[in-house]
């Protein structure tokens, strides 16, 4: 059977039955657009004290920006270079700055409008995209940034970490922040006409799948424009990576966390933009699960399961 002919979903041109970045992005920019990962020396209030020490138990050095290559540049060439690199790849990509290590509106107002007003300036910028904490975006941010936004008539996407809904996995894991401070967040965006994107996190240590599926939920309640689902994945140097070494506990297997995927994108609106089906970590660091290394690999075997279930992203009306 054909898979693209066969497709009832309605936010594709392909055979995949959720609304991906790459449709959103055609409809939205009119072509490819690439997201170039920019490391602007930021750190994080939950590593540094003022919110906790230590870092989310999953993160690494790198503030969960591995795939960053060019961190010691100036912010400049890291763009220029790294768009250089994505159009060896889509020869007429646009390119959106992605500032994706740590978290990237810790600092006052006056820093941040140095550090982004270059990108806004620069017409080899189509978007911009700012990874941020739910409990570190300020009124003001949003303010400036949607004032910006509107000057230069350029997207700008914040980007948030939700990971999970649940309290329990919150301590348990040190995150520092909570779901209500991403109904906050995402408030906020709204307010200002930002685009917002949450990320979370399958296979987090005890979590039940029905735990899973209920952050799905909760996402499709506070409606982002996008949302990003990652597969924990444990890196060296991570206390979560070392705390996997000394006691082994289980992972989800790649079939089980398919199956998961399936029936959280079964639950979300179909305007919500999938950006991601899967994480991907530097291969060189990566202890567990090693399929998650394996990225097309994995996104195949969710379309062929959505095929196989004569399904699609919210195919079951709430
Ligand atoms: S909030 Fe982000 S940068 Fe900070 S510790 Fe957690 S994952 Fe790392």
């Amino acid at each position: 059977m054909n898979q693209i002919l066969d497709n009832p979903f309605e936010y594709s041109d392909t055979n995949k039955r959720y609304h991906t970045f790459s449709y959103a992005s055609k409809k939205r920019y009119g072509s490819k657009i690439a997201k170039i990962p920019l490391n602007a020396g930021f750190t994080c209030p939950n590593r540094d004290g003022s919110k906790s020490t230590g870092g989310c138990a999953f993160c690494s050095a790198m503030g969960s920006g591995d795939t960053i290559l060019e961190s010691s540049s100036s912010l400049s060439i890291q763009y220029e270079t790294n768009l250089e690199r994505a159009r060896h790849k889509w020869p007429d990509c646009q390119g959106i700055a992605y500032f994706q290590s740590f978290s990237n509106t810790y600092a006052p107002l006056d820093t941040l409008k140095c550090i982004y007003t270059p990108f806004f300036e620069n017409t080899n910028v189509s978007a911009i995209a700012i990874a941020t904490r739910t409990d570190c975006f300020s009124k003001e941010c949003a303010k400036w940034l949607s004032e910006m936004q509107e000057k230069y008539r350029k997207d700008v996407w914040v980007e948030f970490g939700l990971q999970s809904r649940h309290e329990k996995t919150a301590r348990a894991m040190n995150f520092a922040h909570t779901a209500e401070d991403a109904k906050c967040a995402i408030a906020l965006c709204k307010k200002y006409e930002l685009l917002c994107c949450l990320h979370i996190i399958n296979g987090l240590p005890g979590e039940t799948r029905e735990m899973m599926i209920d952050t799905a939920r909760y996402v499709d309640e506070l409606h982002p424009d996008a949302i990003k689902i990652h597969m924990l994945h444990l890196l060296k140097h991570t206390r979560l990576g070392d705390a996997w070494q000394n006691e082994n506990f289980e992972l989800l297997s790649l079939d089980e966390y398919v199956s998961i995927v399936c029936d959280q994108l079964e639950v979300l609106s179909p305007e919500i933009i999938i950006e991601r089906v899967t994480g991907d970590g530097l291969a060189d660091d990566l202890l567990a699960p090693l399929w998650t290394s394996k990225k097309t690999m994995t996104a195949n075997a969710i379309d062929t399961e959505l095929f196989k279930r004569n399904s699609w992203q919210r195919r079951f009306a709430k």
